[in-house]
């Protein structure tokens, strides 16, 4: 990984985060910060400010409603009601009363008037005993943000009203921020903050949006409006650039879309080795909407269906039955392939507002994944019932994260045996024979392998959590992203062990982390022995492509020479030769 160095002083490097070239505007996101000084108004301007403040609430209503249209039209009616909660603040006849009082008897201007209530409010809210109520505190201040806008007669964008193409470039976007972007409005974005394996790059990835993160000190720089180039494969930015450079980017994004449209012929063809051995290469997703360009990229099946965005981004739970709906479709549109659905891993840096989930210290090693489930089996039972209930459409198995020892993995499936009791009893059909199996993602795992493997049916490793834990490297701090290195010899000790202690269980082992979608690795761990490439789905073509440029007795050669260098830097340098002697050199 590369650290932030300034070439010229338009020119930036971050981190890498999704491939692709983006050319476009800037829209600064969540820059504003409005400065409202207090104003007297004489008597005869009093009805005034009060019809301005009405006009503001029916304005920001009427918004409100056109982005609820929008969602639903795109995204569904349940993710729509998240914004219910704006409607009622706006709906607050005290709130509404106390503004308006108090432009009356202290004749002040209602930018003003409004902010002191709004702050009253916030404070109160902030400190109240109940999760939920305290919860509202984040509805209250974007409808806050919203009325003081409309007031103030600024505008600001949501990531769904955007009319026009534009580039995002923000400090931080969270995982939910970054969902509801839209690929035909958003061609690129840039963060200051932000490590590769982050949510919101690995979203990025998934949505195939361009993206450079980890920037450190961009958004400062930065003007809405300003041309900006963003250089999804090498992790550069360019401001402002000259027409000579949009004019050889240009021309670097043709090259880049032609190459990919290269590798979709491979879509259609096998994962296998010169010398016939066959492996999986499957992928991730996010969202069922996802699916289109899973099989355009010919995944064989998916490795890993992270279904905890289905809840992100709205104000209830999702129901069994959208559970199942949503299991049914991927099942269905797989065929015979294997879906893998993870079991929601809430928490860490996907934060879902109305869960009893108090804020943590550190949220990655806190109550996040099997543990919250643990905690909520009856949040936990309506997701299994849903993908029981969809297995028998399809080929579904069940993965449980963050497992880190034998109790969670037992106490998780005496849950299940629960809920498969409950449809029996309900004559409810379900695939008695669902695989379930573990991520390997937490190095205690990695050490008791061969304990849980007697009770799973695979493995899958999630190197994005392992490497962060194993080597102590948070993976969304972009400060400390240098060190967060899968070619690590302890990260590869421990893949190497987990795979063999796998087959000598009779298990087969996958691997969902980012590692297995990058090129670079491929020979090394199919030489390792690992069975299944779960990939973001525009790495998939690639993936089999170094698959099928060589024998596996290569590739074994190659994963035995990698795991005698005892470092980093040797292990990449050796990785990278044969990838291009070997894959890239090839006579195609
Ligand atoms: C992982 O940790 O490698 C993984 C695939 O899960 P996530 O990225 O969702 O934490
Ligand atoms: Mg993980």
């Amino acid at each position: 990984m590369k650290n932030q160095k300034l070439h010229d002083k338009n020119i930036f490097e971050g981190i890498a985060a999704s491939p692709g070239i983006a050319i476009g505007r800037v829209l600064l996101w969540d820059s504003e910060e409005y400065t409202i000084s207090k104003q007297t108004v004489p008597e005869n301007k009093i009805p005034l400010e009060i019809t301005r403040f009405e006009e503001a609430l029916i304005k920001t209503r009427t918004e409100i409603l056109e982005i609820q249209r929008k969602i639903s039209v795109e995204m569904g009616r349940e993710h729509a009601e998240i914004f219910n909660a704006h409607l009622l603040v706006l709906e607050d006849r005290m709130l509404i009363e106390e503004v308006i009082n108090k432009i009356k008897k202290e004749r002040v201007n209602v930018e003003h008037a409004f902010v002191v209530v709004l702050r009253k409010y916030l404070n109160i809210f902030s400190k109240m005993d109940d999760e939920y109520l305290r919860e509202r505190l984040v509805d209250i201040q974007d409808v806050g943000k919203r009325i003081i806008r409309n007031l103030l007669g600024k505008q600001k964008q949501g990531l769904l009203e955007l009319n026009e193409k534009v580039i995002i470039v923000a400090a931080n976007l969270s995982p939910s921020d970054t969902a509801l972007m839209h690929k035909d409005k958003v061609v690129g974005f840039a963060t200051d903050m932000g490590g590769r394996t982050s949510h919101t790059a690995i979203l990025a990835r998934s949505m195939e949006i361009p993206a450079v993160v980890g920037l450190k000190t961009l958004t400062p720089l930065v003007k809405n409006g300003d041309v900006i180039v963003i250089d999804g494969n090498s992790g550069t930015i360019i401001l402002n650039p000259a027409k000579s450079v949009i004019v050889r980017y240009q021309k670097e994004k043709k090259k880049f879309l032609d190459l990919e449209k290269g590798l979709l012929r491979l879509k259609g063809l096998p994962a296998v080795t010169k010398d016939n051995h066959n492996v999986v290469v499957g992928a991730n997703i996010e969202f069922p909407e996802e699916l289109s360009s899973v099989l355009a990229h010919g995944a064989q099946g998916l490795g890993l269906y992270r279904t905890e965005y289905m809840y992100l981004n709205r104000s209830d739970l999702p129901t069994e039955e959208e559970h199942f709906q949503a299991y049914r479709k991927v099942a269905q549109s797989l065929k015979k392939d294997a879906v893998v659905i993870r079991t929601m891993d809430i928490g860490g840096d996907k934060f879902v507002s109305h869960l009893d989930i108090p804020n943590e210290m550190n949220p990655l090693m806190g109550r996040r994944a099997i543990r919250f489930c643990l905690a909520r089996p009856d949040i936990f039972k309506t997701q299994l019932r849903g993908i029981l209930r969809a297995s028998v459409y399809g080929n579904l198995k069940i993965m449980y994260p963050m497992i880190s020892g034998l109790g969670e993995l037992r106490q998780a499936n005496e849950i299940l045996e629960e809920v498969k009791q409950e449809l029996r009893k309900k004559k409810i059909p379900f695939n008695e024979n669902i695989d379930v199996g573990i991520m390997i993602e937490v190095p205690s795992a990695a050490l008791i392998a061969d304990f849980l493997a007697k009770e799973v049916a695979f493995f899958s490793i999630g190197t994005n959590d392992l490497i962060q834990y194993a080597l102590a490297v948070d993976r969304i701090n972009e400060k400390i992203a240098y060190l967060y290195e899968p070619a690590h010899p302890a990260v590869l000790r421990l893949i190497k062990s987990i795979i063999d202690v796998g087959h000598t269980a009779g298990i087969w082992v996958g691997m969902c982390g980012e590692m297995a979608s990058e090129p670079i690795f491929a020979l090394v761990l199919l030489g390792l022995g690992l069975d299944e490439f779960s990939a973001s789905a525009v790495a998939v073509p690639e993936i089999k492509k170094v698959i099928r440029s060589v024998t596996l007795v290569q590739a074994q050669q190659i994963a035995d020479r990698v795991m005698q260098f005892s470092s980093a830097t040797e292990i990449r340098e050796y990785a990278q030769a044969q990838l291009r002697d070997l894959v890239e050199n090839e006579k195609k």
